[in-house]
């Protein structure tokens, strides 16, 4: 395949030295993440707004800002998800410019993560691999079976055993292995590093981390094209090893660099749950140094991650931006979800209500102003994480195929209304 003229190679973000576009993720040097690294000049020269809105709706329109070498082969339909003006909830919050960025409609397993799994299979395919497997909380186990099957790759997906049932079942019916682990993510994510070393797969968040990682940046690209090629002024991103913010704050500082979108300032927030929340604590106590959690405790599953691999850039992102991080409890995560579903007939999972509670609190204490533009990144389907809500959200009323009963239904709901 040819050689790409936009992504050049690959680049440790501590002490700058080049890489080879192979599947590696750690500096020789100072073990420093390896990032890819693009030609700009070149990029800014072939791409334009026009050329972008003439392509298909999917993430790969902004493929020149990508870390492959020639077309996508894996993933072709995933992003461009709905930005959605979010009316009704913004009312409730009591803000004027509120939208909802919802990647719980992802192509194909709702959630985010079918993003990142384009790019790294889409380049796993490129360097030859035939065994794709990954460390996840649930969802990246979702993409990872679900694209390993479509293009036809062997795949293994490592998970705590503790994970909700739909996020295993959402593995197991795409035909991959899938292998539960008696421990923490962490504990699994060590694990996966070991294997690699011994069997030459491409572990989507070990060896491919840095092809992995730039998939994510397309969620900031779509909402800066939907949102009118414009940064929105706050944008709130819910944060498992913190690399989502990491790359939605790449994206917007890309679009700029290439002319895509004017310059104009941004402040992005970082949403966990309280009972794993490593990176809102560190911005709270005012340091750089994440502090591990090692048991996390928390409805939010799918953030778990006690020893979060970008919390350090992501609390750098954050504060170079003038934003922070906030974190909620189970309690109020079950009342994220119910919000958003109640005001905007959106059903997100755990994570979705981390983000939205998150918000709520931000602008309750004027961390966020009311009077501009918000977008909340929702990042993962509500039908995957039922357990949650299950016991909050009440039950049918159950009647006799009979108009009596439903009219005299009726008055019992008129009198308890
Ligand atoms: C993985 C995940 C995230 C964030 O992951 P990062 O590791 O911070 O990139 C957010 N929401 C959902 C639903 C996820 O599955
Ligand atoms: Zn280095």
């Amino acid at each position: 395949m040819d050689q790409s003229p936009f992504f050049s190679h690959l680049q440790c973000r501590e002490c700058g030295r080049k890489y080879a576009k192979d599947a590696i993720h750690v500096c020789e040097f100072d073990f420093g993440p390896l990032e890819a690294a693009y030609d700009y000049e070149v990029i800014a020269k072939q791409i334009s707004r026009d050329k972008i809105s003439a392509r298909p709706r999917s993430m790969w329109r902004y493929r020149e800002l990508l870390p492959i070498e020639g077309e996508a082969t894996v993933g072709q339909h995933t992003g461009f998800t709905p930005l959605i003006r979010a009316q009704r909830l913004a009312e409730h919050l009591g803000v004027r410019e509120l939208y909802i960025k919802n990647d719980a409609v992802n192509y194909p397993t709702l959630s985010f993560k079918d993003r990142v799994v384009s790019v790294a299979l889409s380049r796993a395919k490129e360097l030859g691999i035939q065994t794709v497997a990954c460390a996840s909380t649930g969802n990246l186990a979702n993409a990872v079976a679900a694209h390993a099957a479509s293009a036809g790759l062997h795949s293994f997906v490592l998970i705590p055993s503790d994970l909700e049932p739909s996020k295993v079942l959402n593995s197991l019916v795409f035909g991959t292995n899938v292998v539960a682990i008696e421990g923490s993510y962490d504990q699994v994510n060590r694990l996966c590093s070991e294997i690699a070393g011994n069997h030459g797969w491409g572990f989507v968040n070990v060896n491919l981390r840095p092809y992995y990682a730039e998939g994510s940046k397309t969620l900031g690209f779509e909402i800066a094209e939907q949102f009118g090629w414009r940064l929105p002024r706050h944008t709130v991103i819910p944060m498992a090893s913190g690399s989502l913010l990491t790359k939605v704050h790449k994206a917007y500082h890309e679009f700029a660099k290439v002319g895509l979108v004017d310059s104009t300032e941004f402040s992005i927030y970082g949403a966990q749950a309280t009972g794993c929340s490593p990176i809102s604590t560190a911005i709270k106590n005012n340091t750089d140094t994440v502090r591990p959690v090692s048991k996390p405790n928390t409805i939010a599953k799918s953030l778990s991650i006690g020893t979060p691999a970008d919390g350090y850039y992501a609390i750098r992102a954050m504060q170079e931006t003038g934003g922070t991080a906030e974190d909620c409890t189970d309690r109020e995560i079950v009342g994220g979800i119910r919000l958003l579903a109640e005001t905007e007939g959106i059903f997100a999972e755990t994570a979705g209500g981390v983000t939205v509670a998150c918000a709520k609190k931000l602008i309750e204490i004027g961390r966020i102003p009311r009077d501009e533009s918000i977008v909340l990144c929702i990042t993962g389907h509500g039908l995957k994480t039922q357990e949650a809500v299950a016991e909050e959200i009440g039950r049918p009323a159950v009647i006799r195929p009979s108009l009596k009963e439903f009219e005299s239904l009726l008055e019992q709901l008129a009198a308890t209304n």
